[in-house]
């Protein structure tokens, strides 16, 4: 089959890489002049190495990335809340430089299939085809187009004109450096303060990368304006660990985003046009799980496609990976509520609570990720 897949981000480039290893005819087209991420660490759960498994990439982002066996949650006050255990079957769980990922994935599709300076414009459909109009003039004819253009895709928003954005609450910064805490090698923390949260997540070699969400307004300028001082200022009196990492950071390379998700759609699919990744359920990033579910996204599709006639294998994708993702997006969204609460008393039952449950109980919260039906 000849398919076009729009945007040369995670997703896409997972979804080309696998359906060209399964024979299909697929042209990637980005609208940047380039390849390079933005970008710090990024987790990969163990539910989505299983479902990668089959296919070769896999491999190189197990042998590349840092296992991640467990994350500790605890208090601004350093008082222990709860652990979350990674691991929850035989399968590996990595945090991964993005820009390492980056290049694993981008080794997949054949270098001439990624076409730079191509931003989608526009498309038309016909019942066994579509065509793409591009900025630069060019126009090319598909039987399948699989739009992974991220949180602002244009495909979605010529599909459904109201799915926006929705804007969180909070807004993140990220940098990655190289020190040694007195942490294990395969263990994460998270301290979750009237302030905010600060993350510290372990990289291979001894990196690690590091995230703080604050509440905020949205495109606040106060924080538009943040820089690593006032990191420091704002976060001095959480633990040492948050300290010494915000010392060992350098002046530039803090990246800031507010933090947005979409309403659930109601289906991916319109005629021959799929949407797969952010462009589909963008989430918050509260379960690690933007990146993977666009990668089971793509594991998904390539099974369907490799099994069934194209319609069948549309129906079955946007039946499944609506209903899956739509319940990553709603949880995703309560975890950070109730992570971002700055109510003394809510914090306070919040912290009982966490303290309370078994880390079990609260691995068994996100169980369900392991369930994701592939096919
Ligand atoms: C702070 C933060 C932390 C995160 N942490 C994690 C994590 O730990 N684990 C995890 O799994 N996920 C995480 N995520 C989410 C993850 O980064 C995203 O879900 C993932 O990158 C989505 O990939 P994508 O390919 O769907 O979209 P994108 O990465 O946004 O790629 C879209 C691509 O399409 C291109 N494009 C856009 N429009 C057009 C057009 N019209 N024509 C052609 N090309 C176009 C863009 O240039 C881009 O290259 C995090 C996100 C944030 C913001």
């Amino acid at each position: 089959m000849k398919i076009a897949v729009i945007g040369a981000g995670i997703g896409g480039l997972t979804a080309a890489g696998l359906l060209c290893q399964t024979g299909h005819d697929v042209y990637v087209y980005e609208k940047r002049n380039n390849l390079d991420q933005v970008g710090a660490g990024v987790g990969i759960g163990s539910n989505v190495l299983k479902a990668l498994k089959q296919y070769k990439m896999a491999y190189a982002i197990e042998q590349e990335g840092q296992s991640l066996r467990k994350i500790e949650i605890k208090s601004d006050l350093d008082e222990f809340l709860n652990a979350l255990m990674m691991n929850q079957d035989d399968n590996l769980n990595v945090t991964i430089h993005r820009n390492v990922l980056h290049e694993i994935l981008k080794t997949h599709v054949p270098k001439e299939r990624i076409l730079l300076n191509h931003k989608l414009t526009e498309f038309k459909q016909t019942p066994d085809s579509v065509r793409l109009y591009f900025e630069n003039g060019v126009e090319e004819q598909f039987d399948l187009v699989i739009a992974a253009d991220g949180i602002h895709s244009v495909v979605r928003t010529n599909i459904y004109p109201k799915s926006t954005p929705k804007y969180a609450g909070y807004t993140c910064f990220r940098g990655v450096v190289n020190e040694k805490l007195n942490l294990e090698q395969d263990e994460a923390l998270e301290y979750w303060g009237h302030k905010g949260r600060f993350g510290i997540v372990p990289l291979k070699d001894n990196e690690l990368y590091w995230f703080c969400t604050m509440n905020a307004k949205e495109n606040d300028l106060q924080f538009k304006s943040f820089e690593k001082p006032h990191l420091q200022a704002y976060f001095n009196q959480f633990p040492n660990e948050v300290r010494k990492v915000l010392d060992a950071q350098e002046e530039t390379g803090i990246l800031q985003h507010d933090m947005y998700d979409l309403v659930p759609l109601k289906s991916f699919v319109s005629g021959r046009v799929v949407l797969l990744g952010d462009a589909a359920h963008a989430t918050t990033p509260n379960m690690g799980q933007g990146a993977g579910q666009a990668i089971e996204d793509a594991v998904t599709l390539t099974n369907l496609i490799s099994d069934r006639d194209i319609e069948s294998a549309l129906t079955r994708y946007d039946k499944i990976r609506t209903k899956h993702t739509k319940k990553v997006i709603l949880k995703s969204r309560k975890i950070g509520k109730s992570a971002q609460t700055s109510s003394t008393l809510k914090i306070k039952i919040r912290n009982k609570m966490l303290k309370k449950l078994s880390s079990k109980s609260l691995s068994r919260k996100v169980r369900f990720l392991q369930k994701a039906k592939l096919k």
